[in-house]
């Protein structure tokens, strides 16, 4: 028995959660994204941010917090 027999066929892109194909022909060059917009996004997830687009929530100061 190998992974490959239990392995999915399919799984979902880190970044975008589409279905990307996990072996074949379909398999993209990008796996386990589903194209290259969407494995740059995660590698350059603070990159990506700085630029405006939105990657994940993060917790900034608020008025009740001290500002030093
Ligand atoms: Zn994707």
């Amino acid at each position: 028995m190998t992974d490959d027999a239990v392995a999915p066929a399919l799984l979902s892109c880190p970044t975008c959660r589409r279905p990307v194909a996990t072996r074949g022909p379909a398999r993209p060059a990008s796996f386990p994204f589903c194209s290259e917009r969407c494995r740059w996004r995660d590698l350059g997830g603070w990159f990506a941010e700085r630029y405006g687009v939105p990657v994940a929530e993060q917790a900034a100061p608020g008025p009740g917090e001290p500002a030093q």
